[in-house]
């Protein structure tokens, strides 16, 4: 009924011959609208949403043009948009040395190894994202294991957080880091018991080497964004936020980056929607440019910004209040530029006017606090706005900084992976106390904060199915938490669904055009293999993506 009404007054986006392009019938649609929270089937026009309603109402609008996608029972689901991930970075990990399943350091330079025989002398090795808690014994790497297999190639891998690097001595020696080089404030060079440089970076020490790393050529980000663009839409990711880089080096890594999208785009080859942001030093040149958040189009936005409060947990440069349980007199630490927190607020201050949203990744309970803080002081100074201000990761929180996210209206951009990751040793490092408000989701959600969902690929599968799981059942990595690791916190399959949709497009402001299948909206949504509403979510992981439409095209099936 209510689509003949809508027929009498003519549907927008409809074409005028008032037919369909595509219609998806005989399915279950979870739409994510609340006004019409399950229908049977889409109907799509162009790239957009005309239709949403029973397999009845839609096929009026189909006619002999009309591609028709048999759903066959299966449940449909808004494409999904993972709020956070380094998506030039995964692609380039992708075709680099594969480190992160390996069981031991010889494991770790067998797989170094024999990579380097496949490529050219002075080439570097990059990414690799290692993980020495899934070594036996558990062990930091250091340059004397590698050495000997990389002599013609330097080496720069990473640890899988991204915030901890090993480098060889070549690599070293290029980067001209001896026994004399100093520290650096906000990071950490690894010395042995004399003093020398064992190839162990952290967070701010990273550049030392980095800068002289030559940049990606236009081929090499081609083909790291099309790898990439390929594994997002396996795993039926339309949207992607992508966080760009870390050090000295990031804002000019990500313009080549966003330059990369671009000629893709020119050449028909992009379908992925990015919302690409830059570092927070760059507010000024977007100010300058008059660019604000969601500069661009349906594919591709800019103009929105990125700050970092502290390292990580694993490399335990996150910043607490209290030192770590495993490393006492450590407490982590701020990064350099929320080391000078005066002048830090002030750009915070000036994207906040120019329109630019800000997120701040934050990892530790003090970083999270010192960061609502800020935001909390922005919100008084600069009065009340729509700002969609979000912390990235949100991991460690007071008990008393939970209710602050909703009371300040900040966004949660969280990573489900990283508790099933991390939980597998997180209470060594940090306790259980501080443990049981970490990865808090459902305190979080149940005071009212919005939540967004996402995987933080590279350091993550960006694998939805497996972020839920994760979210749902909390189940450790290494088994040992089958009931869950701190089960309160868990969310429903319908709270980590809204929140990887609905969440994360409201993280991004473009949640009027996308995060739930209604009429008007952008046609992204996922045909899935079962339906994760109504299993046991132990499964859920493996679930498989059955097909994808984006932009009303079938770009998987
Ligand atoms: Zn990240």
């Amino acid at each position: 009924m209510r689509l003949a009404i809508l027929l009498l007054c003519g549907i927008p986006w409809l074409p005028a011959h008032g037919q369909a392009d595509l219609v998806a019938v005989h399915g279950k649609v979870w739409t994510e609208d609340p006004k019409h929270p399950e229908a049977e089937a889409i109907a799509v026009a162009g790239h957009r949403i005309v239709a949403v309603g029973t397999d009845d109402d839609v096929m009026k609008l189909a006619g002999p043009q009309t591609r028709v996608l048999d759903l066959k029972g299966r449940r449909v689901v808004p494409g999904f948009n993972d709020a956070h991930v380094h998506f030039f970075w995964g692609g380039q990990g992708l075709a680099s040395v594969q480190l992160t399943d390996a069981h031991s350091g010889q494991e770790f330079a067998d797989r170094i190894a024999a990579f380097a025989k496949t490529r050219p002398a002075g080439e570097w090795i990059v990414d690799g994202n290692w993980d020495e808690q899934k070594w036996s014994p558990v062990k930091l790497p250091s340059h004397e294991l590698i050495d000997a297999v990389t002599p013609d190639n330097p080496v720069w891998v990473q640890r899988t957080d991204g915030h901890m690097m090993l480098a060889n001595a070549l690599a070293m020696k290029l980067a001209g880091i001896t026994k004399a080089t100093p520290d650096v404030p906000g990071g950490f060079i690894g010395r042995d018991k004399d003093g020398n440089p064992t190839g162990i970076f952290k967070d701010a020490a990273k550049d030392l080497v980095e800068r002289v790393i030559p940049p990606p050529s236009d081929a090499q980000v081609d083909a790291a964004l099309l790898a990439a663009q390929k594994y997002a839409l396996d795993n039926g990711v339309t949207s992607v936020q992508d966080m760009g880089f870390t050090g000295s080096h990031a804002a000019d890594m990500q313009a080549l980056i966003v330059r990369g999208y671009q000629r893709l785009i020119a050449e028909g080859k992009w379908k992925v929607r990015v919302s690409a942001r830059f570092p927070l030093d760059e507010g000024a040149r977007l100010r300058g440019l008059g660019i604000m958040t969601n500069f661009g189009d349906d594919t591709l936005v800019i103009g929105s910004l990125k700050a970092f409060a502290d390292g990580s947990l694993g490399s335990a440069t996150a910043w607490f209040m209290q030192p770590f349980d495993d490393q006492p007199g450590n407490s982590g630490l701020p990064t350099e530029q929320l080391s000078h927190p005066e002048e830090f607020f002030a750009k915070l201050k000036a994207a906040d006017l120019a329109g630019n949203h800000i997120a701040t990744h934050a990892i530790g309970d003090r970083a999270n606090k010192t960061i609502l803080d800020l935001y909390e002081r922005l919100e008084k100074e600069d009065g009340p706005a729509d700002r969609r201000l979000r912390i990235e990761h949100a991991q460690h929180l007071r008990r008393e900084d939970i209710p602050r996210f909703a009371q300040l209206h900040v966004i949660a951009s969280v990573q489900p992976y990283h508790c099933i990751d991390d939980g597998r040793w997180a209470e060594t490092r940090i306790g259980h106390e501080r443990a049981a408000t970490t990865y808090a989701f459902r305190s979080l959600l149940d005071a009212g904060a919005v939540l967004a969902l996402g995987t933080d690929w590279f350091v993550a599968p960006m694998n939805p199915m497996v972020t839920i799981y994760a979210a749902t059942t909390r189940r450790t990595l290494d088994g040992k938490h089958p009931g869950g690791w701190f089960p309160e916190q868990k969310l429903t399959v319908a709270q980590s669904v809204h929140a990887y949709t609905v969440g994360s497009a409201y993280a991004e402001s473009q949640d009027d055009i996308k995060g739930s299948l209604e009429p008007g909206k952008l046609a992204d949504f996922d045909v899935l293999s079962d339906d994760i509403f109504h299993m046991d979510p132990v499964a859920i992981e493996n679930v498989k993506i059955a097909a994808t439409v984006l932009g009303g095209e079938i770009v998987r099936q």
